[in-house]
């Protein structure tokens, strides 16, 4: 009957539709997706280090404050400064690819152990620095004592890598992050005025 062919023709359409709708549908997901892998990447680039995947310096200091922000009031905060020892020297001796080697191992040992709210920057060339929310001066102190053992494991053509480390706890009365960051660096400096590949917690200025 005619009728019988109408709705014959009715559900040819439909699946028609349907199939041409769901094929759309996936290509449409497909770049949409790929345009957001695209994106995030871009995002990350432009906030890490290419070397060593770390957060470039701006960056490291904007989510620091924020993380200061978030958990200074209720507990303790520390900033490590950790700069590499002696590294002009392994450059000029062994070329820049050794040194980028080091450097590239360096970041590896500084992830090791990290906990969901510490940070790690590469501040400069063969600087770097690490928030660690929750950890007050000593406990502080015992984590870069790990990471200075664990960089001393890695070699370098004249011998091993060491780092010296300077230790600051955030003090309540509202400090920014960069004087934080910058009493750190005061005690890093110290450290290696006393002989290198140790650690020199900052004093309250
Ligand atoms: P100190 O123990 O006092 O810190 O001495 P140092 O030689 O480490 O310090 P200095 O600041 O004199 O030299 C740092 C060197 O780090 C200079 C530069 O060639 C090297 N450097 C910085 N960035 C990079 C990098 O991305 N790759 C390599 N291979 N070397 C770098
Ligand atoms: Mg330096
Ligand atoms: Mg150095």
């Amino acid at each position: 009957t005619t009728h019988g062919i109408q709705i014959f023709q009715y559900f040819v359409y439909m699946a028609i539709a349907i199939s041409l709708s769901t094929v759309l549908r996936a290509f449409m997901a497909r770049t949409l997706f790929a345009q957001f892998r695209l994106e995030r990447q871009l995002r990350e680039q432009a906030n890490t280090d290419g070397l060593t995947g770390l957060l470039l310096r701006n960056r490291f200091l904007e989510l620091a404050q924020l993380a200061l922000d978030i958990h200074s009031q209720q507990k303790p905060v520390c900033m490590l400064f950790l700069d590499a020892d002696h590294f002009k020297q392994l450059n000029d001796e062994y070329g820049h690819a050794a040194g980028d080697n080091a450097l590239v191992a360096l970041a590896a040992a500084l992830r090791t152990q990290l906990r969901q709210t510490d940070l790690i920057g590469r501040i400069g060339g063969e600087e770097f620095a690490m928030l660690l929310p929750g950890l007050n001066l000593q406990q502080a102190r015992e984590r870069a004592e790990q990471l200075r053992l664990a960089i001393r494991t890695i070699k370098r053509p004249d011998g091993q890598l060491t780092v010296s480390i300077g230790a600051a706890e955030y003090r309540q009365s509202g400090e920014t992050v960069d004087a934080l960051l910058a009493r750190a660096d005061q005690a890093m400096r110290q450290a290696k005025r006393g002989g290198r590949d140790r650690i020199v917690s900052a004093v309250v200025n």
